[in-house]
């Protein structure tokens, strides 16, 4: 892609947020602009949403670029790159998967080469399925996980660990400035409802009255980190010192089965939905705890929000955009 006319005031820091359409992406963006700088959201929109960034439009400084990371990056001059863009949906990233991959190897690439070029500092949002379906418990970040190189999720998984792979061999070969976060299940407000995932299948299914499904016997645990801790964690490691590059534990270790999930949804909406049963998605991980000792003893960092009132939130705001979606009759009624 040719250079374009974002022109770096360089009294004002200007990052780029790939995926900055997205879910996490959009928080990211938010807190950027809040702090003064100037933010060039670069998103394909296969996942992502105007509407999350919609209250940043003709903000001085923000701009959001339609562009698929896979093909190439804005040739801009930046310091810091913000490294989102991915489906983070199981159904999302399988959809395409050999796109998937793509998006996470000539992604982060394109966003390494660009940091080489520029001397910008690169933040890489990598993940809990980096550790596969775990046999340690809880995952620390020194193990080095049980991943099928070749099954449903491998395109996400291995292409989040040949991630992690170029930035220490940027960082070792060109001397790039890394900061690698491993996020565990993050939920809150702008997920999609559409997503895929569970905590916004349930909300949704729990608010419509429908059926919320199991997958498997429900038995399967997953950490749920509220989005403005995890978005503090982020900022924490990207600010840090250069000797913190990660890969660090981001995620809330409280850990829960989907049936305790579940039913937690259906008391907190008020719901009269009945939990059915589905079958278990190939290599669906067991099991999944971080152990954040790292992040607290690094960046100070732990999650402050318990999921009762992470969940409480996101229920307000995925009931008020069902509300604003429905027919005026529905609405009234
Ligand atoms: P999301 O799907 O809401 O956001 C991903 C964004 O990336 C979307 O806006 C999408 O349109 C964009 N995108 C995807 N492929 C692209 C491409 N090729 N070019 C340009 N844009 C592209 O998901 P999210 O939950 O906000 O996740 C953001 C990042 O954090 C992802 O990299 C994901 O792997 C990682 N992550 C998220 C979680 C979580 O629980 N939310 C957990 C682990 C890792
Ligand atoms: N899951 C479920 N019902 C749903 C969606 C997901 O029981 O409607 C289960 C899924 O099998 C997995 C867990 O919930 O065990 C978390 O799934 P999600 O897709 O949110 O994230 P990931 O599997 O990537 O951690």
């Amino acid at each position: 892609m040719a250079t374009i006319g974002f022109h770096a005031g360089r009294e004002r820091k200007v990052a780029m947020v790939t995926g900055g359409a997205g879910f996490l992406g959009s928080h990211v963006c938010d807190r950027l602009v809040a702090e003064g700088a100037r933010v060039l959201c670069v998103d394909n929109l296969m996942t992502g949403r105007r509407a999350n960034v919609a209250h940043l439009r003709g903000v001085a400084g923000f701009m959001l670029i339609e562009a698929d990371v896979a093909e190439t990056l804005p040739d801009v001059e930046v310091d810091e790159i913000w490294n989102l863009a991915c489906p983070a949906s199981p159904p999302s990233y399988q959809e395409d998967p050999v796109h998937t991959m793509m998006t996470n190897v000539l992604g982060m690439k394109h966003c390494l080469d660009l940091a080489r070029r520029t001397g910008a500092r690169v933040f890489q949002a990598s993940t809990s399925e980096v550790y596969g379906d775990p046999e340690v418990h809880p995952q620390v970040e020194s193990y080095r996980g049980q991943v099928s190189s070749i099954g449903p999720r491998a395109c996400y998984d291995e292409g989040k660990r040949a991630a992690e792979t170029l930035c220490f061999d940027y960082q070792r070969t060109y001397g790039v400035d890394v900061r690698v976060a491993r996020i565990f299940n993050t939920y809150g407000p702008r997920m999609s409802p559409r997503d895929g995932r569970v905590v916004s299948n349930f909300i949704v299914h729990a608010l419509l009255d429908e059926p919320l499904e199991l997958y498997g016997d429900g038995s399967q645990t997953r950490s749920f980190c509220f989005v403005d801790d995890l978005v503090e964690g982020f900022f924490r490691l990207m600010r840090g010192p250069s000797r913190v590059t990660g890969p660090v534990n981001l995620g809330n270790p409280g850990e829960f089965t989907m049936q305790e999930l579940a039913q937690l949804v259906v008391e907190m909406t008020g719901s009269h939905s009945r939990l059915s049963a589905s079958p278990l998605p190939m290599d669906d991980p067991r099991q999944r705890r971080p152990d954040i000792g790292l992040a607290k003893s690094l960046l100070g960092w732990q999650p402050a929000v318990a999921l009762r009132e992470g969940l409480a939130a996101t229920i307000e705001s995925f009931r008020e955009e069902l509300w604003l979606s429905a027919p005026t009759a529905e609405r009234l009624s």
